[in-house]
């Protein structure tokens, strides 16, 4: 079975179009999502319309999804972020509401290659961040999952142990990496909506799993389109600008 795993669309309605004519083409069983669905994009019903039908009962919650619907206090966002939200909640419509307001902060995969679904971290699925070694070190030793997926921070990386110290590793694109089966992994699948790994192109990985190989895409997607309606819609210049250089 292939599985499409993708995170952070972020209402971007162009990058989920072009991820999801790929991930098709790449004949992916199954499509996961990890969540921030919505926040900073132009798109965010659309968005889950298009969504929904392929990842019910296989997505989870984000910050911004729970800041969107009024479970997050929006203050702890930057002013830019805060925004967002505001323009996201005022934009949503009852029944894209209710399915955000559903989704659980986790999920399992059962079967080959076993894995477990967050958006921020195993400890934290909501808010916290694995950017570095020692917090991946914390969530293994905070719980046993052999293989994680994540995403939140936007930049795609593996960390990955063996009984040993925690080793960080890229994530280029289109160079698949064998999972050993002796091996523990947290995987960041990067972001489809708003990539801030300095590549403007969407991300998403698939994951092989009677192989044991995930791999990541990375898309170009129409950019000015996005960005011309999210000056329409008056969100802030700043997240318009950061999708053109990928920061
Ligand atoms: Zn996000």
């Amino acid at each position: 079975m292939r599985l499409a795993i993708l995170s952070d669309v972020h209402a971007n309605l162009e990058a989920l179009e072009v991820v999801l004519d790929d991930l098709r083409r790449r004949e992916c069983d199954r499509v996961v999502c990890l969540g921030d669905f919505v926040g900073y994009g132009p798109n965010p019903n659309e968005c889950v319309d298009l969504l929904r039908p392929l990842v019910e009962g296989r997505s989870v919650a984000g910050n911004h999804d729970w800041a969107a619907v009024g479970r997050l206090d929006i203050t702890f966002f930057n002013a830019f972020a805060q925004e967002a939200i505001r323009w996201t909640q005022q934009a949503l419509r009852p029944p894209v509401t209710a399915f955000i307001s559903a989704l659980p902060t986790e999920w399992s995969h059962e079967g080959a290659t076993p894995f477990l679904a967050v958006h921020g971290s195993p400890r934290d699925p909501i808010e916290e961040y694995v950017l570095d070694g020692a917090t991946a070190e914390e969530n293994f030793r905070h719980r046993p999952f052999a293989l994680c997926f994540i995403g939140h921070s936007h930049v795609p990386g593996i960390f990955a142990t063996n009984g040993g110290a925690v080793e960080t590793q890229l994530f280029p694109a289109e160079e698949p990496v064998h999972l050993e089966p002796s091996a523990r992994y947290l995987i960041n699948v990067g972001s489809v909506g708003q990539p801030r790994d300095g590549d403007a192109r969407a991300a998403y990985a698939v994951l092989d799993a009677e192989e044991a190989v995930v791999t990541l895409i990375r898309l170009a997607y129409p950019v000015e389109r996005t960005q011309e309606k999210m000056v329409r819609e008056g969100l802030p210049d700043v997240l318009v600008e950061r999708l053109s250089v990928g920061r």
